[in-house]
């Protein structure tokens, strides 16, 4: 089907979603010259409940695109050693120590983030990124997908593309209107998100609580905590028909040092309950279009690696298609199938942990008769190894099969 001419109606790839995949794979494919549109719905990035954790694979990638620098001046906190507070006794469980190249985890606010590689993106003429652009659905020509439908500020209109790439992460729309399917593998929790002020004398790190049937993250974003509260899955409505008073006393229970701020925690209203979901489509491809990142497959927060997983996998998808895309070839169905085939192991192996955690641990710790969680002291003794904690600094971290810019750069 012959391109609209108009630089407005038609790119070559159209990528639905400016979080951490979408954007990504925006600056790539600009950056090796192919016409790339990226759809944002929301006017900014700035949205306090996405995750903050900034893991070595993706500084890795930074590096590799000469932005880690500039990465390296925005507001963020360094973490090598990640513990638990578990009924009441400290236990060290993630451990970057040792870890080459990237001995830490970073946290920075994911809005500076975005901005970052937005601005990266900028420096290249056919990166086009449009906010306030929502995608309602799919044009398709024959059976193969054309284009998108767009919602703008200055109305509806269609955007033909040659490729569409979905990053439009857990409740994507475009994978509702291509009907692809998947299995959902369930979560036990949802995620109440809230914010608590900083005290000098505060704990530094950031860390997980869990006592008395509950379970808290404290991330420590400098002036405040970011305050994730983890309550069983479906509960909202039953917990915000009781006074806002029963989470104020759970959480300085929890955490004994916030008790001088409970009533910073004013209302229900200023708590946003983030739904947990664990899933993975069988498919991430049909003819015309390609699923990455949380679109492909929702990522529970446990580890903080959805970030980083949706970016890996929209480098592999640009080392795959850049060329072919800037080449003007058609890119047909085996060459998504590839990007499906590289990225699905690794994402299978962090969900099942993911999965294992949420049965095994989290589950457990929200059990109603508030009995502390226990360690086994085996798995105590263990983890007083440095060796061990490596481990999931390891699997997080970098995971398994480490994508690498392998795009070329066309002068900006
Ligand atoms: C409670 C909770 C906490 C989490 N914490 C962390 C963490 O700390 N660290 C971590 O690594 N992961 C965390 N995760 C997982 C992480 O949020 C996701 O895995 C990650 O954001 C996926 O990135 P993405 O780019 O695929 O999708 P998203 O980040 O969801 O981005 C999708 C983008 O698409 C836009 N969009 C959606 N629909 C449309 C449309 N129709 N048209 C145009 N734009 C659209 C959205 O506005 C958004 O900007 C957490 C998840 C949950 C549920």
């Amino acid at each position: 089907m012959p391109l609209d001419p108009n630089p407005l109606h038609s790119t070559r790839c159209c990528v639905v979603g400016g979080g951490p995949a979408g954007m990504m794979l925006g600056l790539l494919l600009a950056r090796a010259g192919v016409a790339v549109t990226v759809l944002e719905k929301h006017s900014d990035f700035l949205r306090d409940f996405r995750g903050d954790t900034v893991h070595p694979s993706t500084l890795q990638i930074l590096q590799e695109l000469g932005l880690l620098q500039k990465f390296k001046q925005l507001p963020q906190r360094r973490e090598s050693l990640l513990s638990g507070l578990i009924a009441g006794r400290e236990q060290p469980v993630v451990d970057f120590r040792g870890l080459r190249p990237f001995d830490y985890l970073a946290l920075v606010p994911q809005w500076d983030f975005l901005n970052l590689l937005a601005d990266a993106g900028r420096r290249y003429p056919s990166f086009d990124l449009r906010m306030r652009h929502t995608a309602t659905g799919l044009m398709r020509d024959g059976g193969r997908v054309a284009g998108v439908r767009v919602e703008s500020p200055d109305g509806a209109y269609e955007l033909r593309a040659d490729l569409v790439v979905a990053c439009d992460g857990r409740h994507s729309t475009i994978r509702a209107a291509a009907g692809l399917k998947g299995t959902d593998y369930g979560a036990p929790m949802d995620v109440l998100w809230f914010r608590m002020p900083r005290s000098a004398h505060d704990p530094q790190g950031t860390f997980g609580i869990a006592n008395h049937g509950h379970l808290m993250v404290l991330l420590n974003r400098n002036e405040y905590w970011q305050t994730a509260f983890v309550v069983p899955k479906g509960s909202d409505a039953e917990l915000r028909a009781q006074p806002i008073d029963r989470l104020r006393d759970a959480v300085v229970r929890l955490a004994p040092f916030l008790s001088d701020r409970r009533d910073s925690i004013e209302s229900w209203d200023a708590i946003s309950t983030l739904a947990v979901q664990v899933d993975r489509l069988d498919r991430w491809h049909t003819p015309g279009l390609l699923l990455i990142g949380d679109a492909a497959h929702a990522m529970s927060p446990i580890g903080g690696v959805g970030i980083n997983l949706a970016i890996q996998d929209a480098v592999a998808a640009a080392n795959a298609l850049a060329t072919p895309l800037r080449e003007g070839r058609r890119i047909d169905e085996a060459q998504l199938a590839a990007v499906q085939r590289r990225r699905e192991l690794p994402v299978r192996v962090v969900q099942r942990v993911q999965l294992a955690i949420q049965n095994r641990v989290i589950s457990r710790a929200l059990e109603a008769d508030g009995r502390p969680p226990r360690i086994p002291w085996l798995l105590r003794l263990l983890l007083s190894l440095r060796v061990v904690r490596n481990r999931p600094a390891r699997l997080f971290g970098y995971g398994i099969r480490q994508e690498h810019v392998r795009t070329p750069e066309l002068a900006p």
